[in-house]
């Protein structure tokens, strides 16, 4: 069971009640559709495969709070969850396969804060080293596929309270949730345009497609 996560929602306000975190979300366009219709790559191919598949969205404008999501996964014990985010846009946009090709694996110690400075810490020993040997092949995997220096990183590397969310440096997602989360970052702008074109959108799938077959090898 892989659960695929498409970044983003129409502005949805929540509060955590177990940890009193932040877990709301926010539009972001043209990042919204195109991660969306990557998602929908990475399903068909792999539910051709032989996986099931659940995505936290059903479609591209649901309200689905980031608490909802690491839910998801959790109650379907997932064996893996994957995020899948880009930054596109005219004002600092990136252009796809030139610059933020992220990984991101959980790891023990990373942390966020409630409004009223409780920090939720991420402790589950078994989920970060898998998490982590996930990780690496998700890095492998995506430069093969997008013909780009992919890096890999086990804390979000500043603390996200300097962007006005939450304070700490893991992924709410991942934070919250009891299983594999491995978080994808990418640039969103095709050659000349703001978002992904066809190619670009295939690109992206295509890396995490080979990731998660060789994460979780099906059995023959
Ligand atoms: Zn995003």
């Amino acid at each position: 069971m892989i659960v695929l996560d498409p970044g983003h929602a129409p502005s949805i306000h929540a509060v955590d009640p177990r940890t009193g975190l932040d877990v709301s979300d926010y539009a972001n366009e043209p990042e919204m559709r195109d991660v969306f219709a990557v998602a929908q790559i990475v399903r068909r191919e792999l539910v051709a495969a032989g996986y099931r598949v659940v995505m936290t969205k059903r479609g591209v404008y649901d309200r689905v709070s980031l608490a909802r999501r690491a839910q998801i996964a959790n109650r379907v014990h997932a064996a893996l969850a994957l995020s899948i985010h880009d930054q596109a846009g005219y004002n600092g946009g990136i252009r796809f396969g030139q610059a933020n090709s992220i990984v991101y694996y959980q790891s023990l110690g990373t942390y966020r804060a409630s409004p009223d400075g409780r920090r939720t810490y991420f402790t589950d020993r078994q989920v970060a080293a898998r998490s982590q040997r996930y990780g690496r092949i998700f890095r492998r995997q995506r430069a093969l596929a997008e013909r780009d220096g992919v890096r890999l990183q086990g804390n979000v590397g500043y603390n996200l309270g300097s962007r006005g969310l939450a304070a700490g440096n893991i992924w709410i997602v991942q934070l919250l949730s009891h299983v594999p989360w491995i978080y994808n970052e990418a640039g969103g702008n095709s050659a000349g345009r703001s978002g992904l074109n066809p190619a670009d959108r295939h690109r992206y799938a295509a890396g995490l497609v080979a990731a998660v077959e060789r994460c979780v090898p099906l059995s023959r």
